[in-house]
């Protein structure tokens, strides 16, 4: 029976699948599209053109070895040599002499084109393996068929794999859990592993590369969940738990309850690496029960909790008991290690669905953020309640979202300061989240104010830039790699120090290594990112730091 047919709205969904790689993930589900089926054109060739197709073959072959070469270093920088050594094995498959022989043969012999004689030699040898009685080779006839889909796309002209999967889940710049019907090695690596919390698929064992480069990559996944794409909708809340092979639909309070214990389980090799000195590493959490994972990673702080994702995972608005709990298990969590909760950034490409937003043309530029909380103060007031509660479990620090000018900043601290007066309440300090550009050009009197300054580079760029953060089409220009990007950086950072206020950056370019060192060199000393990737920051900071030394 289908499952689908069970699923009732909002209604939670258990289903049960095989688990592949261990770990607990809990995220909204990206669908990745089912490889496009080109229409490969088959014809006959007129006699003399055979020199000219086996050519094309060959320049295909060579063009899918270089395509090949690049992933491999990637992949071994990133990865590990031997996970890189899957395609190190597809690039030997497409230049086997063999295998290129008997495609000049059919070519020769058959008067085929390119595509035709490629797409015969390699079905014939991918179905030889498939008959195997061995689960070994039947899943390495997967990177031949992966091999002539390679070769085919070059032959066609297309992009290829892995250009079209990073494009395709360049949007957002949220956690995700990726549903696909498969995962080819290509796909599985082109995977963002800074925004890729799992993946769930219909087919692949154990064995298939997917699953072996899911582990290396600390990811976890579950497959065997039949009719995946139709049973867990795009942009729906999924937990998935990769050690049992069970995925949860629309997860209730009740199953969140259940699952912190299992997080605990889940710790990467890779993130409990030590703090170094010169860098303080925090971790970005979304829920309150993130912190488990922070703490197994020495996380020195929560530099961002983005409460806005209690109510996603709610499907609801949190009163006030209900915010003071998660917020004041953080603060507990964290025993006095500094702790950033930043009050709710609904709106633009964050929109609530039980809330009642007016339709805008430009959401992005619309009502969001700090404007949105200047507009609905019941929101505000009720989460300034609960958070000012919470502090008595130790300090915490509220970041305002999206402040485009000063007095946004000032309205909404006095609000807090009236509508908290009258609770007990421990240390707060109030902070300016520098993630519109006006704001970064006038940080010279945020700082004057603010107790802190926080860095969203994730919408930065895309102000600053003018280039939607959520839009693949111009993903290629959503980069911090331009200098006017860093001179602000830089403003912010000689700003903070003149006032001699904390400074950190908490958009996801704070874990990845490449921008580290020169985060560093401009003065920014504390970053804040996913978990998972503190292991791996605190790697490179050694080493930047070890050689500025
Ligand atoms: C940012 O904008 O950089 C940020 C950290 O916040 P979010 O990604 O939630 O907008
Ligand atoms: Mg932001």
């Amino acid at each position: 029976m289908s499952v689908s047919a069970k699923i009732r709205p909002n209604a939670e969904v258990r289903l049960q699948g095989y688990p592949l790689s261990e770990g607990v993930a809990l995220a909204h589900v990206v669908l990745l599209e089912a490889a496009d089926p080109k229409a490969v054109t088959y014809y006959r060739i007129p006699k003399g053109r055979a020199e000219e197709e086996l050519a094309r073959v060959h320049e295909a072959v060579r063009t899918a070895s270089a395509q090949l070469a690049l992933i491999v270093s990637r992949v071994s920088e990133r990865i590990g040599k031997a996970q890189s050594n899957i395609f190190v094995a597809q690039q030997m498959m497409a230049q086997d002499p063999v295998l290129l022989e008997e495609i000049a043969t059919v070519i020769r012999t058959e008067r085929v084109n390119a595509e035709a004689a490629l797409v015969r030699v390699l079905d014939r040898y991918e179905s030889l393996l498939h008959d195997v009685d061995s689960d070994y080779l039947k899943e390495r006839a997967s990177d031949i068929g992966e091999v002539r889909r390679r070769l085919l796309d070059i032959l066609h002209g297309s992009e290829p794999q892995e250009t079209l999967v990073s494009n395709m889940v360049a949007q957002g710049n949220n956690r995700y859990i990726i549903v696909a019907e498969e995962l080819t090695p290509t796909q599985t690596v082109s995977l963002d592993p800074l925004r890729t919390a799992g993946f769930i698929t219909e087919r692949g064992g154990p064995a298939s590369h997917a699953a072996i480069l899911a582990r290396a990559m600390g990811i976890p996944a579950v497959t065997g969940i039949a009719d995946v794409r139709r049973v867990l909708p795009h942009g729906e809340p999924v937990l998935l738990d990769g050690t049992n092979g069970v995925v949860v639909l629309r997860p209730g309070v009740s199953t969140l309850q259940v699952y912190p214990a299992a997080r605990r389980a889940t710790v990467q090799h890779l993130s409990s690496v030590a703090p170094v000195e010169g860098l303080a590493v925090m971790a970005n959490i979304n829920l309150s029960t993130d912190v488990d994972e922070a703490l197994e990673a020495q996380a020195e702080g929560i530099g961002l909790y983005r409460t806005e994702y209690e109510c996603f995972m709610a499907g609801r608005l949190l009163t006030e008991e209900e915010q003071y709990e998660r917020y004041a298990a953080v603060v507990e969590a964290m025993a006095g290690r500094p702790v950033y909760i930043r009050l709710l950034d609904l709106g633009g490409d964050k929109p609530l669905e039980f809330i009642d937003l007016p339709q805008e043309d430009n959401p992005c530029l619309g009502f969001r953020g700090a404007r949105l909380l200047m507009g609905r103060t019941d929101l505000f007031i009720t989460q300034a309640r609960a958070l000012a509660r919470a502090s008595q479990q130790g300090p915490i620090h509220v970041i305002y979202p999206m402040i485009a000018d000063l007095s946004q900043f000032l309205v909404l601290r006095e609000l807090y300061r009236q509508h908290t007066s009258d609770l007990a309440a421990g240390e707060v300090k109030h902070g300016v989240m520098f993630e519109v550009p006006s704001c970064c050009l006038m940080a010279e009197e945020m700082f004057e104010v603010a107790d802190f300054g926080s860095i969203g580079s994730n919408d930065l760029i895309q102000y600053l830039f003018a280039v939607d953060r959520n839009n693949s089409l111009v993903a290629k220009d959503y980069s911090p790699d331009y200098p006017v990007f860093w001179s602000l950086l830089e403003r912010l950072s000689q700003a903070a120090s003149a006032a001699g206020k904390p400074l950190s950056l908490c958009g996801e370019m704070g874990g990845q290594p490449q921008y580290l060192p020169r985060l560093i060199d401009t003065g920014i000393r504390s970053v804040s990112m996913s978990s998972r990737l503190i292991g791996l920051a605190r790697l490179s900071a050694r080493q930047i730091l070890g050689r500025s030394s």
